[in-house]
């Protein structure tokens, strides 16, 4: 399967004011084991991210590049990687069909990979990761941590149903590996 994560929310602490720094960037618990179980699954695992942060000049390239190698280590010291990583840095008032909730980056993705909707999932805590996901026809998991609660409490639209929702990426994985590729429970049923 082609596991599309979001980043802030699920792999590490949401911010307002957006991680502008390594420092900022404060990883949720059992995240980085989570996607270490993915790996080992043999599942791909892509970061899809929005970064309007570049777009709003809140930070450069440079230093975007610092906080994602230190995602990458704090991935690495659990045993796990990432096999892709798709940002767009359009800030809202000029956001082009890559930006969530349009779904350009998740597209990219799946050609990349070679993987159809049915063989894609995509973990978030935004409204917009439903949507992109919905758009594509992937599979869609909401997790509660991040913006996931006010999300799910905010009732979730008609368009981006059906949503499956998780306290967290781990949680959200357990539930993967149970589940076969469509979301149905694994067995002869
Ligand atoms: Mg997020």
């Amino acid at each position: 399967m082609l596991v599309l994560l979001d980043r802030d929310g699920v792999l590490n602490q949401d911010r307002a004011d957006h991680v502008k720094t390594p420092d900022e960037l404060v990883m949720i618990p059992r995240a980085a084991e989570a996607v270490a179980r993915l790996n080992t699954g043999g599942h791909k695992v892509a970061l899809v991210s929005n970064q309007s942060g570049l777009g709003r000049g809140l930070y450069d390239d440079q230093m975007f590049a610092r906080i994602q190698e230190k995602l990458i280590a704090a991935l690495r010291e659990s045993g796990g990687h990432l096999d892709a990583t798709f940002i767009c840095p359009d800030p809202p008032w000029d956001a082009g069909p890559r930006r969530k909730p349009a779904p350009g980056m998740l597209e990219e993705a799946m050609r990349t990979f070679g993987a159809g909707a049915r063989e894609t999932v995509m973990i978030g805590d935004a409204l917009r990761d439903l949507e992109a996901a919905a758009a594509v026809g992937a599979r869609r998991i909401l997790v509660r941590t991040g913006k996931g609660a006010a999300t799910q409490g905010a009732r979730l639209p008609a368009h981006v149903l059906p949503v499956e929702v998780h306290e967290d990426l781990w949680s959200a994985v357990e539930a993967l590996e149970k589940t076969g590729p469509d979301g149905e429970t694994d067995g002869d049923s």
